[in-house]
C-alpha cells in the first residue's frame, strides 16, 4: 500500500503481523489539523480482541526474530535510518499538520528519532555481556543477554515521531519483538513511520501497530504475552500505567509530566540567557516535557530577566507552523486552549501580575486554530497551586530568590523531577546547582537539556516511575534479561 493511501484514508489502518488491517472498531475519533482545524483523518479506538491479535502476531515472530544475528537485525535500522531521511521533508510537514509544531520544529524531532536509530545500530557490541575465564579449576563463567519477547510502548502527542522511536529501535534490534500504541491525537506521523519499516522488508510480526486509547492501553498492560511495558505521557496515566503492568508481572518504565525550572543568577549572560529561556518556554508551544515553566531569579536579575523575558514573549511570530517565519504554533486541541487559559486565570487569581497576556489569541487566517500567545506571568507566589501545575502550553511564571541557596529549596520543592537547569557565569554555582537540584535531566546555561540518545532520559520523582530510563545503554539493560552461565568442560 503507498504512503498516500495509508495516510489519507478517512480512517486510518493498523499495521499487524506485516500487513495493514482495518479496526472493527465501533468507536473512533477525529484527528485534526490544530492551526486550522481542518480534519486530517479519523482514528479506530481497537478493542481489546484485536489488540490480542497484534500481541499474537509479535509472539508468533519472536522465535525467528530472537535468533536473528544482531548483526542482521540491525541491517534493517540501517534501512529505515535512510528511509526516515530521505523522507524528512515529507515527514516534517505531516508532524506539523498533525501536532502544529513549526516546521523546523518537526525536522529537529525527526532528527533526535534518527539518533536513536543510529545508536540502537549499535546494539551487536552494546548488548554483549562478559565473562570470567577459570573462576575455579577448569569452570568458566559467563554472563549473556536474551530479548524479553513481546513488548509494548505507549505515547504520547508532543513528538509523534521522537518518542516512539527511544523505544521501537531498541527494543526490536535487542531481538525484541513490539507492539506501538502511539498517541490518538497524532496516529499519522506513527502510520508514517510503519509505512517505511514496512518497505525495509523487517520481517512479519516484529513491529504492529495498533490505535487506540484507553482499552487498547489497558488490553495491552494486561496481556500475560507483554513483558515490557514503556511509557510516556501525563504524570496521572504514568502511575497508572506503571501500577498496572507491575501488577501483571511485566518490567515498566513510564515516563510522566513535569514543571521545569530554570535559574537565573545576577552574572548569567543576558542575550544568551533570555533566547535560551524564551525557545524553551515557548518552543513547541511550550508542549515539551523539558520546557522551561519557572524561572526563578536570583537578586538584581529579577528586575533584568522581566523586562528581557517580556520582550521576547511578546515578540515571538505565532501562526501556522508551515509559513515561513512562524516561530511557535498552537497548543494541540480545543480543550488544552481553554484549559491553559484557565491555568493563567487561576495564576493571576493567585497573585501573579501578568506582564504579558496570550490569551485570546487571533491568528489571522487561522481563527479557527487553537493559538495562545506567550505569556509571562511575574511575581508568582511560589506556594500557589499554580505553580506546582504542569499547564503545557507556552506560559513562564517568574518567581524571584534572594541567593542561590533559596532558588535551589524551590526547586526541590517541585513534586516533578524532569528538568532544571542554571543560569549563570560562575563554575562553582553550576557544581553546586547540579549536585543539589532534585530533577533527573539537568542543563547549565541550557535551556532544553535533552540527553543525546546514547544518555539516558533521567527524569525523577513525579516525572518517572520506574528503574531503567529509555535510551542508550538503559534501554539495552530494559529490553534484554541477564542470564549468568557457570561452564565445566572436563577433558575427555
Ligand atoms: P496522556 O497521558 O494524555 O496520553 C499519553 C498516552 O496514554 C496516549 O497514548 C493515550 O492514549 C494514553 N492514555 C491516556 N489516558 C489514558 C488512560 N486513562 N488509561 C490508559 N491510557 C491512557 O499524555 P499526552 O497529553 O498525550 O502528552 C502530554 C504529557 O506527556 C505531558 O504531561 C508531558 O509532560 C508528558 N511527556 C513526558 C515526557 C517525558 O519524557 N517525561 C515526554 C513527553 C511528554
Amino acid at each position: 500500500m503507498s504512503t498516500t493511501e495509508v495516510t489519507s484514508a478517512a480512517r486510518l489502518l493498523n499495521y499487524i503481523g506485516g500487513s495493514w488491517v482495518e479496526s472493527q472498531a465501533e468507536d473512533e475519533l477525529p484527528v485534526v489539523n490544530p492551526a486550522t482545524a481542518e480534519l486530517l483523518s479519523h482514528v479506530p479506538l481497537t478493542p481489546s480482541s484485536e489488540v490480542a491479535g497484534a500481541v499474537a502476531a509479535a509472539s508468533q515472530a519472536f522465535p525467528a526474530w530472537r535468533e536473528t544475528p544482531a548483526g542482521e537485525r540491525v541491517q534493517y535500522l540501517f534501512k529505515l535510518k535512510t528511509l526516515l531521511e530521505n523522507h524528512l521533508d515529507e515527514l516534517a510537514r505531516g508532524i506539523t499538520m498533525e501536532s502544529g509544531k513549526t516546521l523546523a520544529e518537526s525536522a529537529g524531532e525527526l532528527r533526535r528519532a534518527i539518533d536513536n536509530i543510529e545508536v540502537a545500530s549499535g546494539i551487536p557490541s552494546l548488548m554483549q555481556g562478559y565473562n570470567s575465564d577459570g573462576i575455579a579449576p577448569g569452570i568458566d563463567e559467563m554472563m549473556i543477554r536474551r530479548p524479553l519477547g513481546v513488548v509494548a510502548a505507549i505515547t504520547p502527542f508532543n513528538f509523534p515521531a521522537m518518542i516512539p522511536c527511544w523505544f521501537l529501535p531498541y527494543a526490536i534490534a535487542c531481538g525484541n519483538t513490539f507492539v506501538l500504541k502511539p498517541s490518538e491525537k497524532v496516529p499519522r506521523t506513527a502510520a508514517k513511520i510503519f509505512e517505511l519499516i514496512a518497505e525495509t522488508g523487517l520481517p512479519a510480526g516484529v513491529a504492529n501497530l495498533i490505535h487506540g486509547s484507553k482499552e487498547a492501553v489497558d488490553a495491552l498492560l494486561d496481556h500475560p504475552e507483554v513483558r515490557a511495558v514503556s511509557f510516556v505521557g501525563s504524570s496521572a496515566v504514568a502511575r497508572y500505567v506503571y501500577g498496572r503492568a507491575t501488577s501483571k508481572g511485566k518490567r515498566a518504565q513510564c515516563q510522566g509530566g513535569a514543571k521545569n525550572p530554570v535559574i537565573i543568577l545576577p552574572d548569567a549572560d543576558p542575550r544568551m540567557t533570555t533566547e535560551t529561556i524564551a525557545e524553551s518556554a515557548f518552543g513547541c508551544a511550550g508542549q515539551r516535557c523539558l520546557a522551561a515553566t519557572l524561572a526563578i531569579a536570583v537578586g538584581e536579575a529579577g528586575d533584568e530577566f522581566t523586562r528581557r523575558l517580556a520582550e521576547a514573549a511578546a515578540s515571538r511570530k505565532v501562526g501556522y507552523g508551515i509559513e515561513a517565519g512562524v516561530q511557535m504554533g498552537p497548543v494541540i486541541t480545543r480543550e488544552s486552549k481553554q484549559r491553559v487559559e484557565g491555568l493563567i486565570a487561576q495564576g493571576i487569581r493567585e497573585g501573579a501580575k501578568v506582564i504579558v497576556d496570550g490569551r485570546k489569541a487571533q491568528i489571522r487566517g487561522h481563527e479557527q486554530g487553537n493559538f495562545v500567545r506567550p505569556t509571562l506571568l511575574a511575581e508568582m507566589p511560589p506556594a500557589g497551586s499554580i505553580a506546582q501545575t504542569e499547564i503545557f502550553g507556552p506560559v513562564l511564571g517568574l518567581i524571584r530568590a534572594k541567593d542561590l541557596e533559596e532558588a535551589i529549596r524551590l526547586v526541590n520543592r517541585l513534586n516533578y523531577g524532569n528538568m532544571a537547569c542554571l543560569f549563570t557565569s560562575s563554575g562553582a554555582a553550576a557544581r553546586q546547582f547540579r549536585r543539589e537540584a532534585q530533577a533527573g535531566n539537568i542543563g547549565i546555561n541550557v535551556g532544553v537539556a535533552s540527553p543525546m540518545a546514547y544518555f539516558p532520559f533521567c527524569g525523577m520523582k513525579d516525572s518517572f516511575f520506574g528503574d531503567l530510563h529509555g535510551q542508550g545503554r538503559d534501554a539495552v539493560e530494559f529490553y534484554t534479561e541477564k542470564k549468568v552461565v557457570v561452564e565445566r568442560w572436563p577433558k575427555a
